[in-house]
Protein backbone atom coordinates (compact mmCIF):
# COMPACT_ATOMS: atom_id res chain seq x y z
CA UNK A 1 0.00 0.00 0.00
CA UNK A 2 2.60 2.45 1.06
CA UNK A 3 5.04 1.72 -2.47
CA UNK A 4 1.51 2.49 -4.17
CA UNK A 5 0.97 5.79 -2.31
CA UNK A 6 4.54 6.63 -2.56
CA UNK A 7 3.89 5.90 -6.80
CA UNK A 8 1.01 8.55 -6.38
CA UNK A 9 4.04 10.76 -5.51
CA UNK A 10 6.03 9.94 -8.32
CA UNK A 11 8.45 7.67 -5.93
CA UNK A 12 9.43 4.68 -7.21
CA UNK A 13 9.95 2.83 -4.09
CA UNK A 14 11.64 -0.93 -3.37
CA UNK A 15 11.02 -2.43 0.27
CA UNK A 16 14.64 -1.03 1.78
CA UNK A 17 14.56 2.40 -0.02
CA UNK A 18 16.01 5.22 1.87
CA UNK A 19 13.19 8.34 1.86
CA UNK A 20 13.72 11.61 1.59
CA UNK A 21 12.54 13.58 4.74
CA UNK A 22 9.93 15.43 2.74
CA UNK A 23 8.53 11.96 1.38
CA UNK A 24 8.19 10.81 4.89
CA UNK A 25 6.31 13.48 6.48
CA UNK A 26 3.96 13.23 3.26
CA UNK A 27 3.18 9.49 4.14
CA UNK A 28 3.35 10.82 7.81
CA UNK A 29 0.72 12.58 6.82
CA UNK A 30 -1.45 10.77 4.71
CA UNK A 31 -1.37 7.75 8.19
CA UNK A 32 -2.23 10.84 10.26
CA UNK A 33 0.44 9.55 12.62
CA UNK A 34 3.15 12.27 13.36
CA UNK A 35 7.11 11.60 12.97
CA UNK A 36 9.82 12.52 14.62
CA UNK A 37 13.07 12.85 12.65
CA UNK A 38 16.38 11.64 14.66
CA UNK A 39 19.54 13.30 12.52
CA UNK A 40 22.45 11.31 13.18
CA UNK A 41 25.25 13.66 15.23
CA UNK A 42 29.15 13.91 14.71
CA UNK A 43 29.31 10.00 15.56
CA UNK A 44 27.81 9.50 12.68
CA UNK A 45 31.36 7.89 11.71
CA UNK A 46 31.63 6.00 14.60
CA UNK A 47 28.36 4.28 14.09
CA UNK A 48 29.56 3.05 10.79
CA UNK A 49 32.62 1.01 11.98
CA UNK A 50 31.16 0.70 15.59
CA UNK A 51 29.86 -3.07 14.81
CA UNK A 52 33.53 -3.64 14.29
CA UNK A 53 34.57 -2.07 17.85
CA UNK A 54 35.03 -3.81 21.14
CA UNK A 55 34.06 -1.83 24.17
CA UNK A 56 34.93 -4.59 26.64
CA UNK A 57 36.64 -4.64 29.89
CA UNK A 58 39.14 -7.86 29.43
CA UNK A 59 40.21 -5.98 25.74
CA UNK A 60 41.51 -2.96 27.39
CA UNK A 61 45.01 -2.08 28.19
CA UNK A 62 47.17 0.70 29.54
CA UNK A 63 47.76 3.36 27.43
CA UNK A 64 50.67 5.96 27.66
CA UNK A 65 49.24 9.35 28.46
CA UNK A 66 49.13 12.44 25.77
CA UNK A 67 50.90 15.59 27.25
CA UNK A 68 50.80 19.46 26.25
CA UNK A 69 52.87 21.63 27.58
CA UNK A 70 51.18 25.17 28.73
CA UNK A 71 52.33 28.41 30.28
CA UNK A 72 52.97 32.17 29.53
CA UNK A 73 55.30 32.71 26.50
CA UNK A 74 59.29 32.41 27.38
CA UNK A 75 58.49 30.18 30.30
CA UNK A 76 60.48 27.61 28.82
CA UNK A 77 57.57 25.12 26.74
CA UNK A 78 59.41 24.48 23.85
CA UNK A 79 62.90 24.49 25.77
CA UNK A 80 61.53 21.49 27.98
CA UNK A 81 60.23 19.73 25.04
CA UNK A 82 63.85 19.91 23.56
CA UNK A 83 65.58 19.23 26.51
CA UNK A 84 63.01 16.01 27.15
CA UNK A 85 63.76 14.65 23.46
CA UNK A 86 67.61 15.01 23.32
CA UNK A 87 67.98 13.62 26.76
CA UNK A 88 65.53 10.85 25.98
CA UNK A 89 65.03 10.06 22.59
CA UNK A 90 68.51 9.94 22.05
CA UNK A 91 69.40 7.92 24.94
CA UNK A 92 66.94 4.81 23.31
CA UNK A 93 67.30 5.21 19.38
CA UNK A 94 70.22 5.44 17.00
CA UNK A 95 71.05 8.69 15.67
CA UNK A 96 68.47 9.94 17.71
CA UNK A 97 67.07 12.42 14.99
CA UNK A 98 63.40 13.07 15.94
CA UNK A 99 61.06 14.12 12.74
CA UNK A 100 57.70 16.60 13.82
CA UNK A 101 55.70 15.02 13.03
CA UNK A 102 53.08 17.13 16.01
CA UNK A 103 54.07 14.70 18.67
CA UNK A 104 56.81 12.31 20.00
CA UNK A 105 56.77 9.25 22.02
CA UNK A 106 59.40 8.98 24.73
CA UNK A 107 60.23 5.82 26.56
CA UNK A 108 62.05 5.51 29.64
CA UNK A 109 62.09 2.18 31.84
CA UNK A 110 59.79 0.70 29.27
CA UNK A 111 57.00 3.26 30.06
CA UNK A 112 56.09 5.91 27.82
CA UNK A 113 54.86 9.03 27.49
CA UNK A 114 53.45 10.83 24.74
CA UNK A 115 54.26 14.63 24.29
CA UNK A 116 52.27 17.12 21.50
CA UNK A 117 54.74 19.26 19.81
CA UNK A 118 52.78 22.42 19.83
CA UNK A 119 52.72 23.99 23.09
CA UNK A 120 50.54 26.81 24.03
CA UNK A 121 46.68 27.28 24.37
CA UNK A 122 45.87 28.24 21.14
CA UNK A 123 46.85 25.12 19.78
CA UNK A 124 44.96 22.84 23.20
CA UNK A 125 41.92 25.38 22.29
CA UNK A 126 41.59 25.06 18.71
CA UNK A 127 41.11 21.23 19.52
CA UNK A 128 39.26 21.44 21.62
CA UNK A 129 36.96 23.66 19.69
CA UNK A 130 37.04 20.59 17.07
CA UNK A 131 35.76 18.57 19.59
CA UNK A 132 39.24 16.65 19.47
CA UNK A 133 40.36 16.56 23.42
CA UNK A 134 43.30 14.61 22.71
CA UNK A 135 45.42 15.90 25.94
CA UNK A 136 45.33 13.59 29.19
CA UNK A 137 47.72 15.57 31.24
CA UNK A 138 48.98 19.42 31.06
CA UNK A 139 52.35 20.26 32.17
CA UNK A 140 51.77 24.08 33.48
CA UNK A 141 54.79 25.50 33.01
CA UNK A 142 56.00 28.50 35.14
CA UNK A 143 59.33 30.27 35.36
CA UNK A 144 61.03 30.61 38.66
CA UNK A 145 62.25 34.05 37.94
CA UNK A 146 58.69 35.32 36.43
CA UNK A 147 56.39 33.69 38.31
CA UNK A 148 52.85 33.59 37.67
CA UNK A 149 51.92 35.48 34.33
CA UNK A 150 48.47 36.72 32.49
CA UNK A 151 48.93 33.62 30.22
CA UNK A 152 49.50 31.23 33.20
CA UNK A 153 46.22 32.19 34.67
CA UNK A 154 44.49 31.72 31.21
CA UNK A 155 46.30 28.03 30.89
CA UNK A 156 44.92 26.97 34.08
CA UNK A 157 41.62 28.20 33.05
CA UNK A 158 41.47 26.23 29.84
CA UNK A 159 42.98 23.34 31.59
CA UNK A 160 40.54 23.36 34.28
CA UNK A 161 37.57 23.90 31.50
CA UNK A 162 38.50 21.18 29.65
CA UNK A 163 38.88 18.96 32.87
CA UNK A 164 42.50 17.71 32.20
CA UNK A 165 44.80 17.57 35.25
CA UNK A 166 47.58 19.99 35.52
CA UNK A 167 51.20 19.05 36.96
CA UNK A 168 52.65 22.22 37.28
CA UNK A 169 56.21 22.27 36.57
CA UNK A 170 58.71 25.41 37.79
CA UNK A 171 61.47 25.72 35.53
CA UNK A 172 64.28 27.97 34.91
CA UNK A 173 65.37 26.83 38.92
CA UNK A 174 69.11 26.93 37.70
CA UNK A 175 68.46 30.98 37.44
CA UNK A 176 69.91 33.13 40.40
CA UNK A 177 66.86 35.09 40.80
CA UNK A 178 64.49 31.86 40.69
CA UNK A 179 61.96 31.99 43.74
CA UNK A 180 60.52 28.86 43.78
CA UNK A 181 58.16 29.71 46.71
CA UNK A 182 56.80 32.79 45.35
CA UNK A 183 55.41 30.97 42.60
CA UNK A 184 54.01 28.30 44.82
CA UNK A 185 52.34 30.73 46.85
CA UNK A 186 50.63 32.42 43.87
CA UNK A 187 49.29 29.42 42.07
CA UNK A 188 48.21 28.50 45.74
CA UNK A 189 46.47 31.53 45.49
CA UNK A 190 45.22 30.57 42.57
CA UNK A 191 43.71 26.98 43.70
CA UNK A 192 46.46 24.94 42.55
CA UNK A 193 48.20 23.72 45.93
CA UNK A 194 51.31 21.88 46.02
CA UNK A 195 50.85 18.04 47.79
CA UNK A 196 53.63 19.67 50.12
CA UNK A 197 51.45 21.92 51.42
CA UNK A 198 48.21 19.18 51.49
CA UNK A 199 47.11 20.30 48.48
CA UNK A 200 46.25 17.76 45.24
CA UNK A 201 48.56 19.79 42.68
CA UNK A 202 52.03 17.64 41.71
CA UNK A 203 54.98 20.51 41.61
CA UNK A 204 58.46 19.69 40.01
CA UNK A 205 61.40 22.22 39.86
CA UNK A 206 62.72 21.93 36.55
CA UNK A 207 65.44 23.56 34.24
CA UNK A 208 65.90 22.85 30.87
CA UNK A 209 69.26 24.28 30.56
CA UNK A 210 70.60 21.77 33.39
CA UNK A 211 68.33 18.74 32.77
CA UNK A 212 66.88 19.23 36.34
CA UNK A 213 63.79 17.64 37.36
CA UNK A 214 63.07 16.06 34.42
CA UNK A 215 63.20 12.39 35.46
CA UNK A 216 60.60 13.40 38.52
CA UNK A 217 58.55 15.22 35.65
CA UNK A 218 58.15 11.77 33.77
CA UNK A 219 57.44 9.93 37.46
CA UNK A 220 54.39 12.32 38.18
CA UNK A 221 53.50 11.69 34.68
CA UNK A 222 53.07 8.17 35.02
CA UNK A 223 51.60 8.37 38.20
CA UNK A 224 48.97 10.63 37.00
CA UNK A 225 48.40 8.07 34.27
CA UNK A 226 47.45 5.39 36.28
CA UNK A 227 45.42 7.65 38.53
CA UNK A 228 43.39 8.30 35.23
CA UNK A 229 43.54 4.70 34.26
CA UNK A 230 43.76 5.66 30.59
CA UNK A 231 42.67 2.85 28.90
CA UNK A 232 42.80 1.25 25.02
CA UNK A 233 41.69 -1.34 22.85
CA UNK A 234 44.84 -2.17 20.70
CA UNK A 235 42.89 -5.05 18.71
CA UNK A 236 39.76 -2.40 17.78
CA UNK A 237 40.19 -0.59 14.23
CA UNK A 238 42.42 2.82 14.67
CA UNK A 239 40.90 6.04 15.29
CA UNK A 240 42.23 9.22 16.54
CA UNK A 241 42.46 12.72 15.54
CA UNK A 242 44.69 15.25 12.74
CA UNK A 243 47.09 16.73 14.07
CA UNK A 244 48.63 18.23 10.97
CA UNK A 245 48.38 17.75 7.33
CA UNK A 246 49.81 18.66 4.08
CA UNK A 247 50.34 18.03 0.35
CA UNK A 248 53.89 16.54 0.25
CA UNK A 249 56.04 15.76 -3.42
CA UNK A 250 56.41 12.19 -3.20
CA UNK A 251 54.02 11.18 -0.44
CA UNK A 252 50.70 12.84 -1.52
CA UNK A 253 48.66 13.92 0.89
CA UNK A 254 50.24 13.40 4.42
CA UNK A 255 48.56 13.05 7.87
CA UNK A 256 50.34 13.57 11.01
CA UNK A 257 48.13 11.63 13.35
CA UNK A 258 47.59 10.52 17.17
CA UNK A 259 46.42 7.14 17.48
CA UNK A 260 43.58 7.37 20.53
CA UNK A 261 42.47 3.51 20.07
CA UNK A 262 43.27 0.59 18.46
CA UNK A 263 46.16 -0.29 16.12
CA UNK A 264 46.83 1.46 12.48
CA UNK A 265 48.18 -1.01 9.88
CA UNK A 266 49.62 -0.67 6.87
CA UNK A 267 47.00 -0.50 4.08
CA UNK A 268 43.88 0.36 6.60
CA UNK A 269 41.40 2.18 4.87
CA UNK A 270 40.60 5.49 6.46
CA UNK A 271 37.81 7.88 6.75
CA UNK A 272 38.59 11.20 8.00
CA UNK A 273 36.82 14.28 7.87
CA UNK A 274 36.16 15.15 5.01
CA UNK A 275 38.52 13.14 3.10
CA UNK A 276 39.28 9.54 3.06
CA UNK A 277 42.30 7.44 1.79
CA UNK A 278 44.44 4.14 2.45
CA UNK A 279 47.33 4.21 5.02
CA UNK A 280 49.99 3.24 2.16
CA UNK A 281 52.80 4.57 4.08
CA UNK A 282 53.03 5.29 7.85
CA UNK A 283 56.22 6.96 9.35
CA UNK A 284 56.81 7.15 13.17
CA UNK A 285 58.10 9.80 14.95
CA UNK A 286 61.55 8.67 14.36
CA UNK A 287 61.43 8.59 10.97
CA UNK A 288 60.99 5.06 10.70
CA UNK A 289 58.84 3.00 8.20
CA UNK A 290 56.30 1.02 9.81
CA UNK A 291 53.67 -1.65 9.53
CA UNK A 292 51.55 -0.99 12.53
CA UNK A 293 51.33 1.03 15.45
CA UNK A 294 49.31 1.32 18.43
CA UNK A 295 47.00 3.41 20.56
CA UNK A 296 48.78 6.42 21.81
CA UNK A 297 51.20 6.54 18.95
CA UNK A 298 51.91 9.65 16.95
CA UNK A 299 52.37 8.54 13.19
CA UNK A 300 52.49 10.19 9.79
CA UNK A 301 49.89 8.77 7.15
CA UNK A 302 49.91 9.05 3.40
CA UNK A 303 48.23 8.88 1.40
CA UNK A 304 44.67 10.81 1.56
CA UNK A 305 41.72 11.97 -1.62
CA UNK A 306 42.09 15.82 -0.21
CA UNK A 307 43.98 17.71 2.76
CA UNK A 308 42.35 17.00 6.18
CA UNK A 309 42.80 19.58 8.74
CA UNK A 310 43.90 19.61 12.12
CA UNK A 311 41.56 18.32 14.90
CA UNK A 312 39.53 16.08 12.01
CA UNK A 313 39.06 12.96 13.44
CA UNK A 314 40.06 9.34 11.46
CA UNK A 315 38.56 6.09 11.59
CA UNK A 316 39.55 2.74 10.25
CA UNK A 317 36.45 1.30 8.17
CA UNK A 318 36.02 -2.00 6.27
CA UNK A 319 35.06 -0.45 2.80
CA UNK A 320 36.38 2.20 1.15
CA UNK A 321 33.39 2.56 -1.23
CA UNK A 322 31.56 3.94 1.95
CA UNK A 323 34.46 6.24 3.42
CA UNK A 324 34.05 7.71 -0.08
CA UNK A 325 30.36 8.15 0.18
CA UNK A 326 30.65 9.20 3.80
CA UNK A 327 33.49 12.01 2.73
CA UNK A 328 31.55 13.56 0.12
CA UNK A 329 28.40 13.76 1.57
CA UNK A 330 30.51 15.77 4.11
CA UNK A 331 32.33 17.65 2.03
CA UNK A 332 28.82 19.25 0.18
CA UNK A 333 27.30 19.43 3.54
CA UNK A 334 30.13 21.82 4.27
CA UNK A 335 30.12 23.31 0.88
CA UNK A 336 26.20 24.16 2.10
CA UNK A 337 26.82 25.83 5.52
CA UNK A 338 29.69 27.81 3.90
CA UNK A 339 31.57 26.85 6.82
CA UNK A 340 34.21 25.41 4.82
CA UNK A 341 36.15 28.97 3.66
CA UNK A 342 38.32 27.82 1.18
CA UNK A 343 41.16 27.80 3.35
CA UNK A 344 43.53 24.66 4.61
CA UNK A 345 43.00 24.91 8.65
CA UNK A 346 45.92 24.60 10.69
CA UNK A 347 46.13 25.08 14.40
CA UNK A 348 47.82 28.73 13.82
CA UNK A 349 44.88 29.78 11.37
CA UNK A 350 42.16 28.32 13.72
CA UNK A 351 43.17 29.93 16.23
CA UNK A 352 42.31 33.12 14.67
CA UNK A 353 39.04 32.13 13.20
CA UNK A 354 37.42 30.47 16.26
P1 LIG B 1 58.30 29.16 25.43
O1 LIG B 1 57.85 30.45 24.83
O2 LIG B 1 57.52 28.86 26.67
O3 LIG B 1 58.31 28.03 24.47
O4 LIG B 1 59.78 29.41 25.94
P2 LIG B 1 61.14 28.94 25.29
O5 LIG B 1 61.38 27.50 25.46
O6 LIG B 1 61.23 29.46 23.90
O7 LIG B 1 62.22 29.67 26.22
C1 LIG B 1 62.34 31.08 26.28
C2 LIG B 1 63.74 31.47 26.72
O8 LIG B 1 64.00 30.97 28.02
C3 LIG B 1 64.83 30.87 25.82
O9 LIG B 1 65.83 31.83 25.63
C4 LIG B 1 65.36 29.71 26.61
O10 LIG B 1 66.69 29.42 26.34
C5 LIG B 1 65.16 30.16 28.04
N1 LIG B 1 64.96 29.04 28.96
C6 LIG B 1 64.02 28.07 28.86
N2 LIG B 1 64.10 27.21 29.88
C7 LIG B 1 65.12 27.65 30.67
C8 LIG B 1 65.69 27.17 31.88
O11 LIG B 1 65.30 26.17 32.47
N3 LIG B 1 66.73 27.92 32.39
C9 LIG B 1 67.20 29.04 31.79
N4 LIG B 1 68.21 29.68 32.37
N5 LIG B 1 66.68 29.50 30.64
C10 LIG B 1 65.65 28.81 30.08
MG1 LIG C 1 57.70 28.07 22.40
Amino acid sequence: IITKLLLEHNVRATINQILSEEIVQLLGLEYNVEIEIKKKEASEEYDFVADQVSAREEDKVLRAPIVTFLGHVDHGKTSLLDCIRKTKVAEGEVGGITQHIGAHKVETNGKHVVFLDTPGHEAFTAMRARGANVTDVVVLVVAADDGVMPQTEEAINHAKAANVPIIVAINKIDKPSANTLRVKQQLSNLDLIPEEWSGKTPFVETSAITGAGIDTLFELLWLESEILELKAIPKNPARGVVLEAHLSEGRGVVANVIIQDGTLHQGDIILCGRTYGRARLLIDDKGKEIKETGPASPVSISDFSDIPEAGDKFYVVSDIQKAREIALEKRNKDRETSLAKHQHITLDNLYSMI
